[in-house]
């Protein structure tokens, strides 16, 4: 069997216990991580001060070994990170600017423009604050035109692409809040832990053009993306603690035949019967995902 270069990672976010569709991510890019005999890290994604939950962080590690799923390397904690992220803002130089704007004033604008439906920047700020106006966040500054085009292939989902400039505008690095916003902080960690695969929940797709940008910003390698498809609620949102989601794990429940036999369901796995321990689901659900996913590239 080769043996090749595969860094994978699951990065949840500690705002609630696992649930389903955290599951179902963190199963997917383990099992490509495994098929690919390759490193699977967990980077706990924190930054959010407001949306942190006490000891979530703690519950989810507890979750995933009860699922037996072992990581490589030590849990890293974006809290802890924070000089990298202040690194790489300085690294961005002037394609980093003040914004002064608020998310009501970016909405009003759209509206004088006639456009209610999106909330792209308008690039009020990026030729300097209006007087009287101070700093709230720092965007950065995408290119206008057909260079504003990222195209990527997902692995499941084909060609995809989107134009930063119509689409989402300069976006937000450091938020008003003063926190690291979600994209900067993905870019640098993924490209310092020399991550080559993200594997991940569907609602991050509309991120990855903008992912792309920064790693090319910043002098990243790109790695290869697969997108796999969100769990919803019986409403049809997805399912999150805000929606709903309920923990799966109760301390002493069994999770073979409660979270990790319904998640693999779900990724369209099948799996044979008489699966009766965890280390068993783990391999037979190895060798289903390389014989449904591998093929995709
Ligand atoms: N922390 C993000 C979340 O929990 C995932 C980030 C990623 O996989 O890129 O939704």
């Amino acid at each position: 069997m080769t043996v090749t270069a595969y860094t994978g990672r699951f990065a949840p976010s500690p705002t609630g216990p696992l649930h389903m569709g955290s599951l179902v991510a963190a199963m997917a890019s383990y099992l490509d991580a495994r098929a690919h005999h390759g490193h699977w890290l967990v980077r706990i994604e924190d930054l959010d001060f407001d949306r942190n939950v006490a000891g979530a962080d703690h519950a989810i590690l507890q979750t995933l070994q009860r699922c037996g799923m072992h990581w490589d390397g030590d849990v890293v904690w974006q809290s802890q990170r924070q000089p990298l992220y202040e690194a790489a803002l300085q690294q961005l130089g002037t394609l980093v600017y003040p914004c002064g704007c608020s998310r009501r004033e970016i909405a009003d604008s759209r509206l004088r423009l006639g456009d209610s439906a999106s909330l792209v920047y308008p690039g009020t700020c990026r030729n300097g604050l209006a007087t009287g106006r101070s700093p709230r966040a720092w965007r950065l500054r995408v290119p206008d035109g057909e260079a504003a085009i990222r195209h990527f292939t997902d692995r499941l989902l084909g060609p995809l692409q989107q134009d930063l400039s119509a689409e989402v505008g300069d976006f937000v690095l450091k938020r008003a809040d003063g926190f690291w916003a979600y994209q900067l902080a993905v870019v640098v960690d993924d490209g310092a832990q020399n991550i080559t695969h993200i594997v991940r929940g569907a609602d991050l797709t509309d991120s990855t053009a903008r992912q792309l940008y920064l790693q090319e910003c910043l002098a990243l390698p790109t790695p290869q993306y697969l997108h796999v498809p969100v769990v919803n609620n019986p409403g049809g949102e997805k399912l999150s603690k805000q929606t709903g989601a309920i923990a799966f794990d109760r301390g002493d429940n069994d999770l073979l035949p409660e979270a990790l036999m319904p998640a693999a369901g779900f990724l369209g796995l099948s799996l044979p019967s008489g699966i009766l321990t965890t280390e068993q689901f783990w391999q037979a659900a190895t060798a289903a995902w390389a014989a449904q996913y591998l093929g995709k590239l």
